[in-house]
């Protein structure tokens, strides 16, 4: 058994075989997807997804590279729509100069507003960080001392002073495809000594395939290469690694329930 905590179903590149999809998930044994909004003003189609199956929940939030054009979106503009109980968390949001070209300002005010519907719902808020660890830190760290909130940091590519951050403040770290990559040794490093019960699995699809699959379309039923590498890393095996990630993801978003 295995959740994928992020993926991205409603993009148009599964558009044309959206259910063969998830049948082959669930045959790979992944039993619940969390599929991750990056715009709010196109959150009904993130939503749609989320209504149409049973063990599909979602998020909803602006990915930071969009943080000018949705730099005028409220905190409580978030907060209405987690009123559907298939929103189970906020974001994805955060940081990114990398990939990403918003402004700055605009990224900060956009990911505190998320940070701020989190710890008004006390639903996760979703962490899209890419190489702002110290401002990142900084912020998580200030904004949890006026009131905490649970933090899942996806796909983790920071470096071991974010992780102890962020460990330290109660939050989650979720490892995806970026794992099985060759260069991403700190990474693995770190995943394989967080706590058991902070680890998380995703795919990021159709981002971000794992290896051997990283020139593809990447899907949920690869998480499989992921959480495979992450039970070698921690010298366990898939079965427990399954267990424990599931564990987590529903000790995390209180608002999924688990099927069976
Ligand atoms: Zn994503």
């Amino acid at each position: 058994m295995l959740i994928d905590s992020h993926c991205h179903l409603d993009f148009d590149e599964f558009n044309p075989d959206r259910d063969a999809i998830l049948a082959r998930a669930t045959a790979a044994g992944v039993d619940a997807f969390l599929t991750i909004g990056i715009r709010v003003r196109q959150f009904a189609r993130v939503l749609a997804v989320a209504e149409q199956y049973d063990n599909v929940y979602c998020t909803v939030g602006t990915l930071p590279h969009f943080a000018d054009e949705e730099r005028d979106v409220t905190t409580a503009e978030l907060v209405a729509q987690t009123a559907h109980p298939k929103v189970i968390g906020i974001g994805e949001a955060g940081l990114d100069t990398f990939f990403g070209n918003a402004s700055w300002d605009a990224q900060i005010d956009v990911f505190r507003a998320h940070i701020h519907a989190a710890r008004q719902t006390q639903l996760p808020l979703v962490i899209h960080s890419v190489r702002q660890d110290d401002a990142m830190a900084q912020i998580l760290t200030e904004e949890s001392r006026k009131g905490g909130f649970p933090i899942l940091m996806h796909a983790f590519s920071g470096g071991p002073q974010l992780a102890e951050t962020a460990l330290s403040l109660g939050a989650y770290l979720s490892f995806g495809g970026l794992l099985t990559f060759p260069e991403n040794e700190t990474s693995r490093q770190i995943a394989a000594a967080a706590p058991a019960d902070r680890l998380l699995v995703e795919t990021d699809a159709p981002s971000l395939a794992p290896v051997p699959h990283q020139d593809e379309r990447n899907e949920p039923a690869l998480i499989i290469h992921t959480a495979q590498l992450l039970a070698d890393l921690r010298h366990t095996d898939l079965a427990t690694i399954g267990q424990q990630t599931s564990e987590n993801f529903y000790r995390l978003f209180t608002k999924a329930r688990r099927s069976d």
